[in-house]
């Protein structure tokens, strides 16, 4: 009865598990490569540290950042990573007195955690009517206490801060850093570079962005990378600790030679094309907040027409999601990011089929149509699924995973 990602439509936004390919399982489960030990000679682990290199190089490529490392085993931890480093590179410069982090209403929630366990204070700065950042709003915000603003771009509903030059001369120009959260950097690969919009610092998912599978909650690696003038506060943080989480490294090597430096350009265009067609198909059924172009992932927020009338309360997004699994589709993220009451964040990833994009595009209208005629169906829905709503926090804290 499971789900599996490689055989069916799994368009969850920001979160996405992007392509995994199945021979990186393989390449990733070779002996050679599952029996190294951390604490091996290095004389016998040199294959691993060729791909260690091979890897930082490529990723220093795609980014453009100066170097790379591999220790934080998620993006939260990359995150505290690289705001520690900023910490340290502020603290190197005798510039004590920068506690505040700048951190966009529609980011992801690990930036204002990672930043508050980082010891430092967040700001909120506002995003405009057009669900970018507004540069008029971050002004007053920036002076001597500002030691980093985090941004994501394309940011979290998948619009591109268009711009970002002008917001990296602001910060930069108060003395503060840029540090660029990369989750979700495959709409960017091979097209535009985080270093050259300005970024000083940033992490990467590679088990996102970069083919491993991390259902259930790993495993995952979240490297970070470095601008030049980082380069000795990045030193430190290599000699505090093993060698991050190889097998996902070794995933993301191989998916990034398997592609090679052409195709690996076109990931970002076919995500950024699935993801358009699907929003310019459904807005006529479905709230579109933000009508512009998206990048690989877009938000709608609910229903036009939810059904509601008299005595009847309308179908909400959560409904919507639960009448998927009925028609064998696996629900998009919902309720994420928080701008939106109603939102329903999709992301179709590049290596979809267009018949497979057809499918879900009819389901999403027949659900519409649904709704509209009968909006209590829904409230009850999954009706073909083994189970039905189960009581969310129960299903996540103590999970039944044998079926009886
Ligand atoms: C997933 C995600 C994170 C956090 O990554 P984890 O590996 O889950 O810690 C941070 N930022 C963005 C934009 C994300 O999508």
């Amino acid at each position: 009865m499971n789900f599996g990602v490689d055989t069916g439509f799994y368009p969850l936004g920001s979160c996405t598990m992007k392509y995994n390919p199945k021979i990186n399982e393989e390449i990733a489960s070779h002996p050679a490569f599952a029996g190294l030990h951390p604490l091996q000679p290095e004389s016998t682990v040199k294959g691993a540290k060729e791909v260690e290199e091979g890897l930082g190089k490529a990723l220093c490529a795609i980014t453009g950042m100066k170097a790379f490392t591999f220790l934080p085993c998620a993006g939260a931890h990359g995150e505290l990573t690289g705001l520690m480093l900023i910490r340290e590179y502020h603290l190197a410069h005798g510039d004590t007195a920068r506690t505040k982090v700048i951190v966009p209403d529609s980011a992801h929630g690990t930036n204002p955690a990672s930043a508050n366990v980082c010891g430092l204070e967040i700001v909120e700065v506002k995003s405009g009517a057009n669900g970018l950042v507004d540069v008029e709003s971050l002004k007053p915000l920036l002076g001597p206490d500002i030691a980093a603003i985090m941004l994501t771009n394309p940011n979290t509903l998948g619009l591109f801060e268009r711009e970002i030059g002008e917001i990296a001369k602001l910060v930069h120009g108060c003395g503060g850093l840029l540090y660029y959260d990369g989750a979700n950097m495959n709409p960017l690969i091979g097209k535009v570079r985080p270093g050259d919009m300005g970024f000083d610092v940033l992490h990467l998912n590679l088990h996102k962005s970069f083919s491993t599978p991390h259902g259930g909650g790993g495993p995952g690696s979240g490297p970070v990378g470095v601008a030049e003038r980082l380069l000795p506060c990045l030193q430190n943080v290599h000699t505090s600790g093993f060698h991050g989480n190889f097998g996902v490294m070794l995933r993301a090597y191989a998916y990034i030679l398997m592609l090679g430096r052409e195709n690996v350009k076109m990931v970002g265009p076919l995500a950024t094309l699935a993801a358009n067609y699907i929003k310019e198909s459904l807005k006529d059924d479905y709230k579109l907040p933000i009508p512009s172009v998206c990048k690989h992932e877009f938000v709608f927020d609910g229903l036009i027409n939810d059904g509601a009338r008299d005595g009847v309360a309308g179908a909400t997004t959560l409904d919507v999601a639960k009448r998927l699994l009925d028609y064998g589709f696996h629900a998009p993220t919902i309720y994420f990011p928080l701008l939106f009451h109603q939102a329903l964040m999709i992301e179709p990833t590049e290596t979809e089929s267009l018949e497979t994009l057809d499918a879900f595009i009819d389901v999403m209208h027949r659900i519409a149509e649904e709704a509209a005629k009968d909006p209590e169906m829904l409230h009850s829905a999954p009706h073909n699924a083994p189970i039905g709503r189960p009581d969310e926090t129960t299903a996540a804290r103590q999970p039944v995973l044998k079926y009886e």
